[in-house]
């Protein structure tokens, strides 16, 4: 149901991100990969999903950090794809450390890469969006949008100001057929919480299952990690013209989490 229209996924050269760009492909969108990661690994993703949608893939190496390279990408999306149709605000990192020893760099780039970077992405994407009246925008936010956890300042910061940013786009373009929500995952089993895994062990003196079951999984009542292609089907969903009334709107699929 996707043909003919052009998603840019950012981060997508791994995890959730990556999984979102299947999703898409396999709908027959054309997507724009993005994310760091080795040359040869991102050629293999890139090739597949240009296999899977019969449309074109590109990669774009645009550092979420830099609002220049931000630009350029959407406008090379618009010069070689048309669109972006769908633009998806999901790159991010990690840093967890007590408010008294976060290191000041460390918050600055939490803030560009989770947060400031889906404002440049909207900023650039909803004039194009406008033109067609028609457009998705879908960022992935976090349980942590919605409650908090010690150590992770910077992060419940980024995360709690991407679902204001998103209810406010989705006010501001309500009218013109374009939608903005969020997705919250609980814990999803992916490279960035498997590093947060030395760390936490460290801030909270424990053993790697100690932290896999008391820390990670005690918050997720399901006991189970959330998985990139749950996470990645209610995407899908979002894109549909059934979809067309949600907006504005932040969708927990964290095993329970939040409604503790
Ligand atoms: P991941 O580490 O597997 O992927 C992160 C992606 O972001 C990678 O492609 C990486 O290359 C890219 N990236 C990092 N810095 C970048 C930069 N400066 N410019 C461009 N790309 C950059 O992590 P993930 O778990 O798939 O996380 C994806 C999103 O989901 C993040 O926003 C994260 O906060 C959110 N999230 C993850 C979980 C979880 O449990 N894994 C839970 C809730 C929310």
């Amino acid at each position: 149901f996707l043909k003919g229209k052009s998603a840019i996924i950012t981060g997508s050269t791994s995890g959730i991100g990556l999984a979102y760009a299947k999703a898409f492909a396999s709908e027959g969108a054309s997507v724009v990969i993005n994310g760091f990661g080795d040359a040869a690994d991102i050629e293999t993703e890139r090739s597949g999903l240009e296999a899977t949608s019969g449309a074109k893939a590109l990669y774009d190496a645009a550092d979420m950090t830099k609002p220049d390279e931000i630009a350029a990408m959407i406008k090379r999306c618009h010069d070689e794809l048309g669109g972006p149709d769908i633009i998806v605000n999901n790159a991010g990192i990690q840093f967890v450390s007590p408010i008294d020893e976060f290191p000041a760099e460390k918050w600055d780039a939490i803030i560009a890469i989770n947060l400031t970077s889906a404002f440049h992405m909207m900023h650039h994407a909803v004039p194009l969006m406008k033109e067609k009246k028609w457009g998705r925008i879908i960022s992935t936010a976090s349980a942590h949008s919605l409650v908090a956890s010690p150590n992770k300042a910077a992060y419940v910061a980024a995360k709690h100001g991407i679902a204001g940013l998103s209810k406010t786009a989705a006010l501001e373009t309500a009218t013109f057929g374009i939608t903005v929500n969020c997705i919250s995952p609980g814990y999803v089993w992916t490279p960035l919480v498997e590093k947060q895994i030395p760390d936490t062990m460290k801030a909270r003196n424990m053993t790697r299952e100690q932290v896999m079951n008391d820390v990670l999984l005690d918050a997720q009542p399901t006991k189970q990690f959330v998985t990139v292609e749950q996470v990645a089907a209610l995407a899908l969903f979002l894109c549909r013209d059934e979809a067309a009334s949600i907006t504005g709107a932040n969708y927990s699929m964290d095993g329970g989490w939040t409604a503790a």
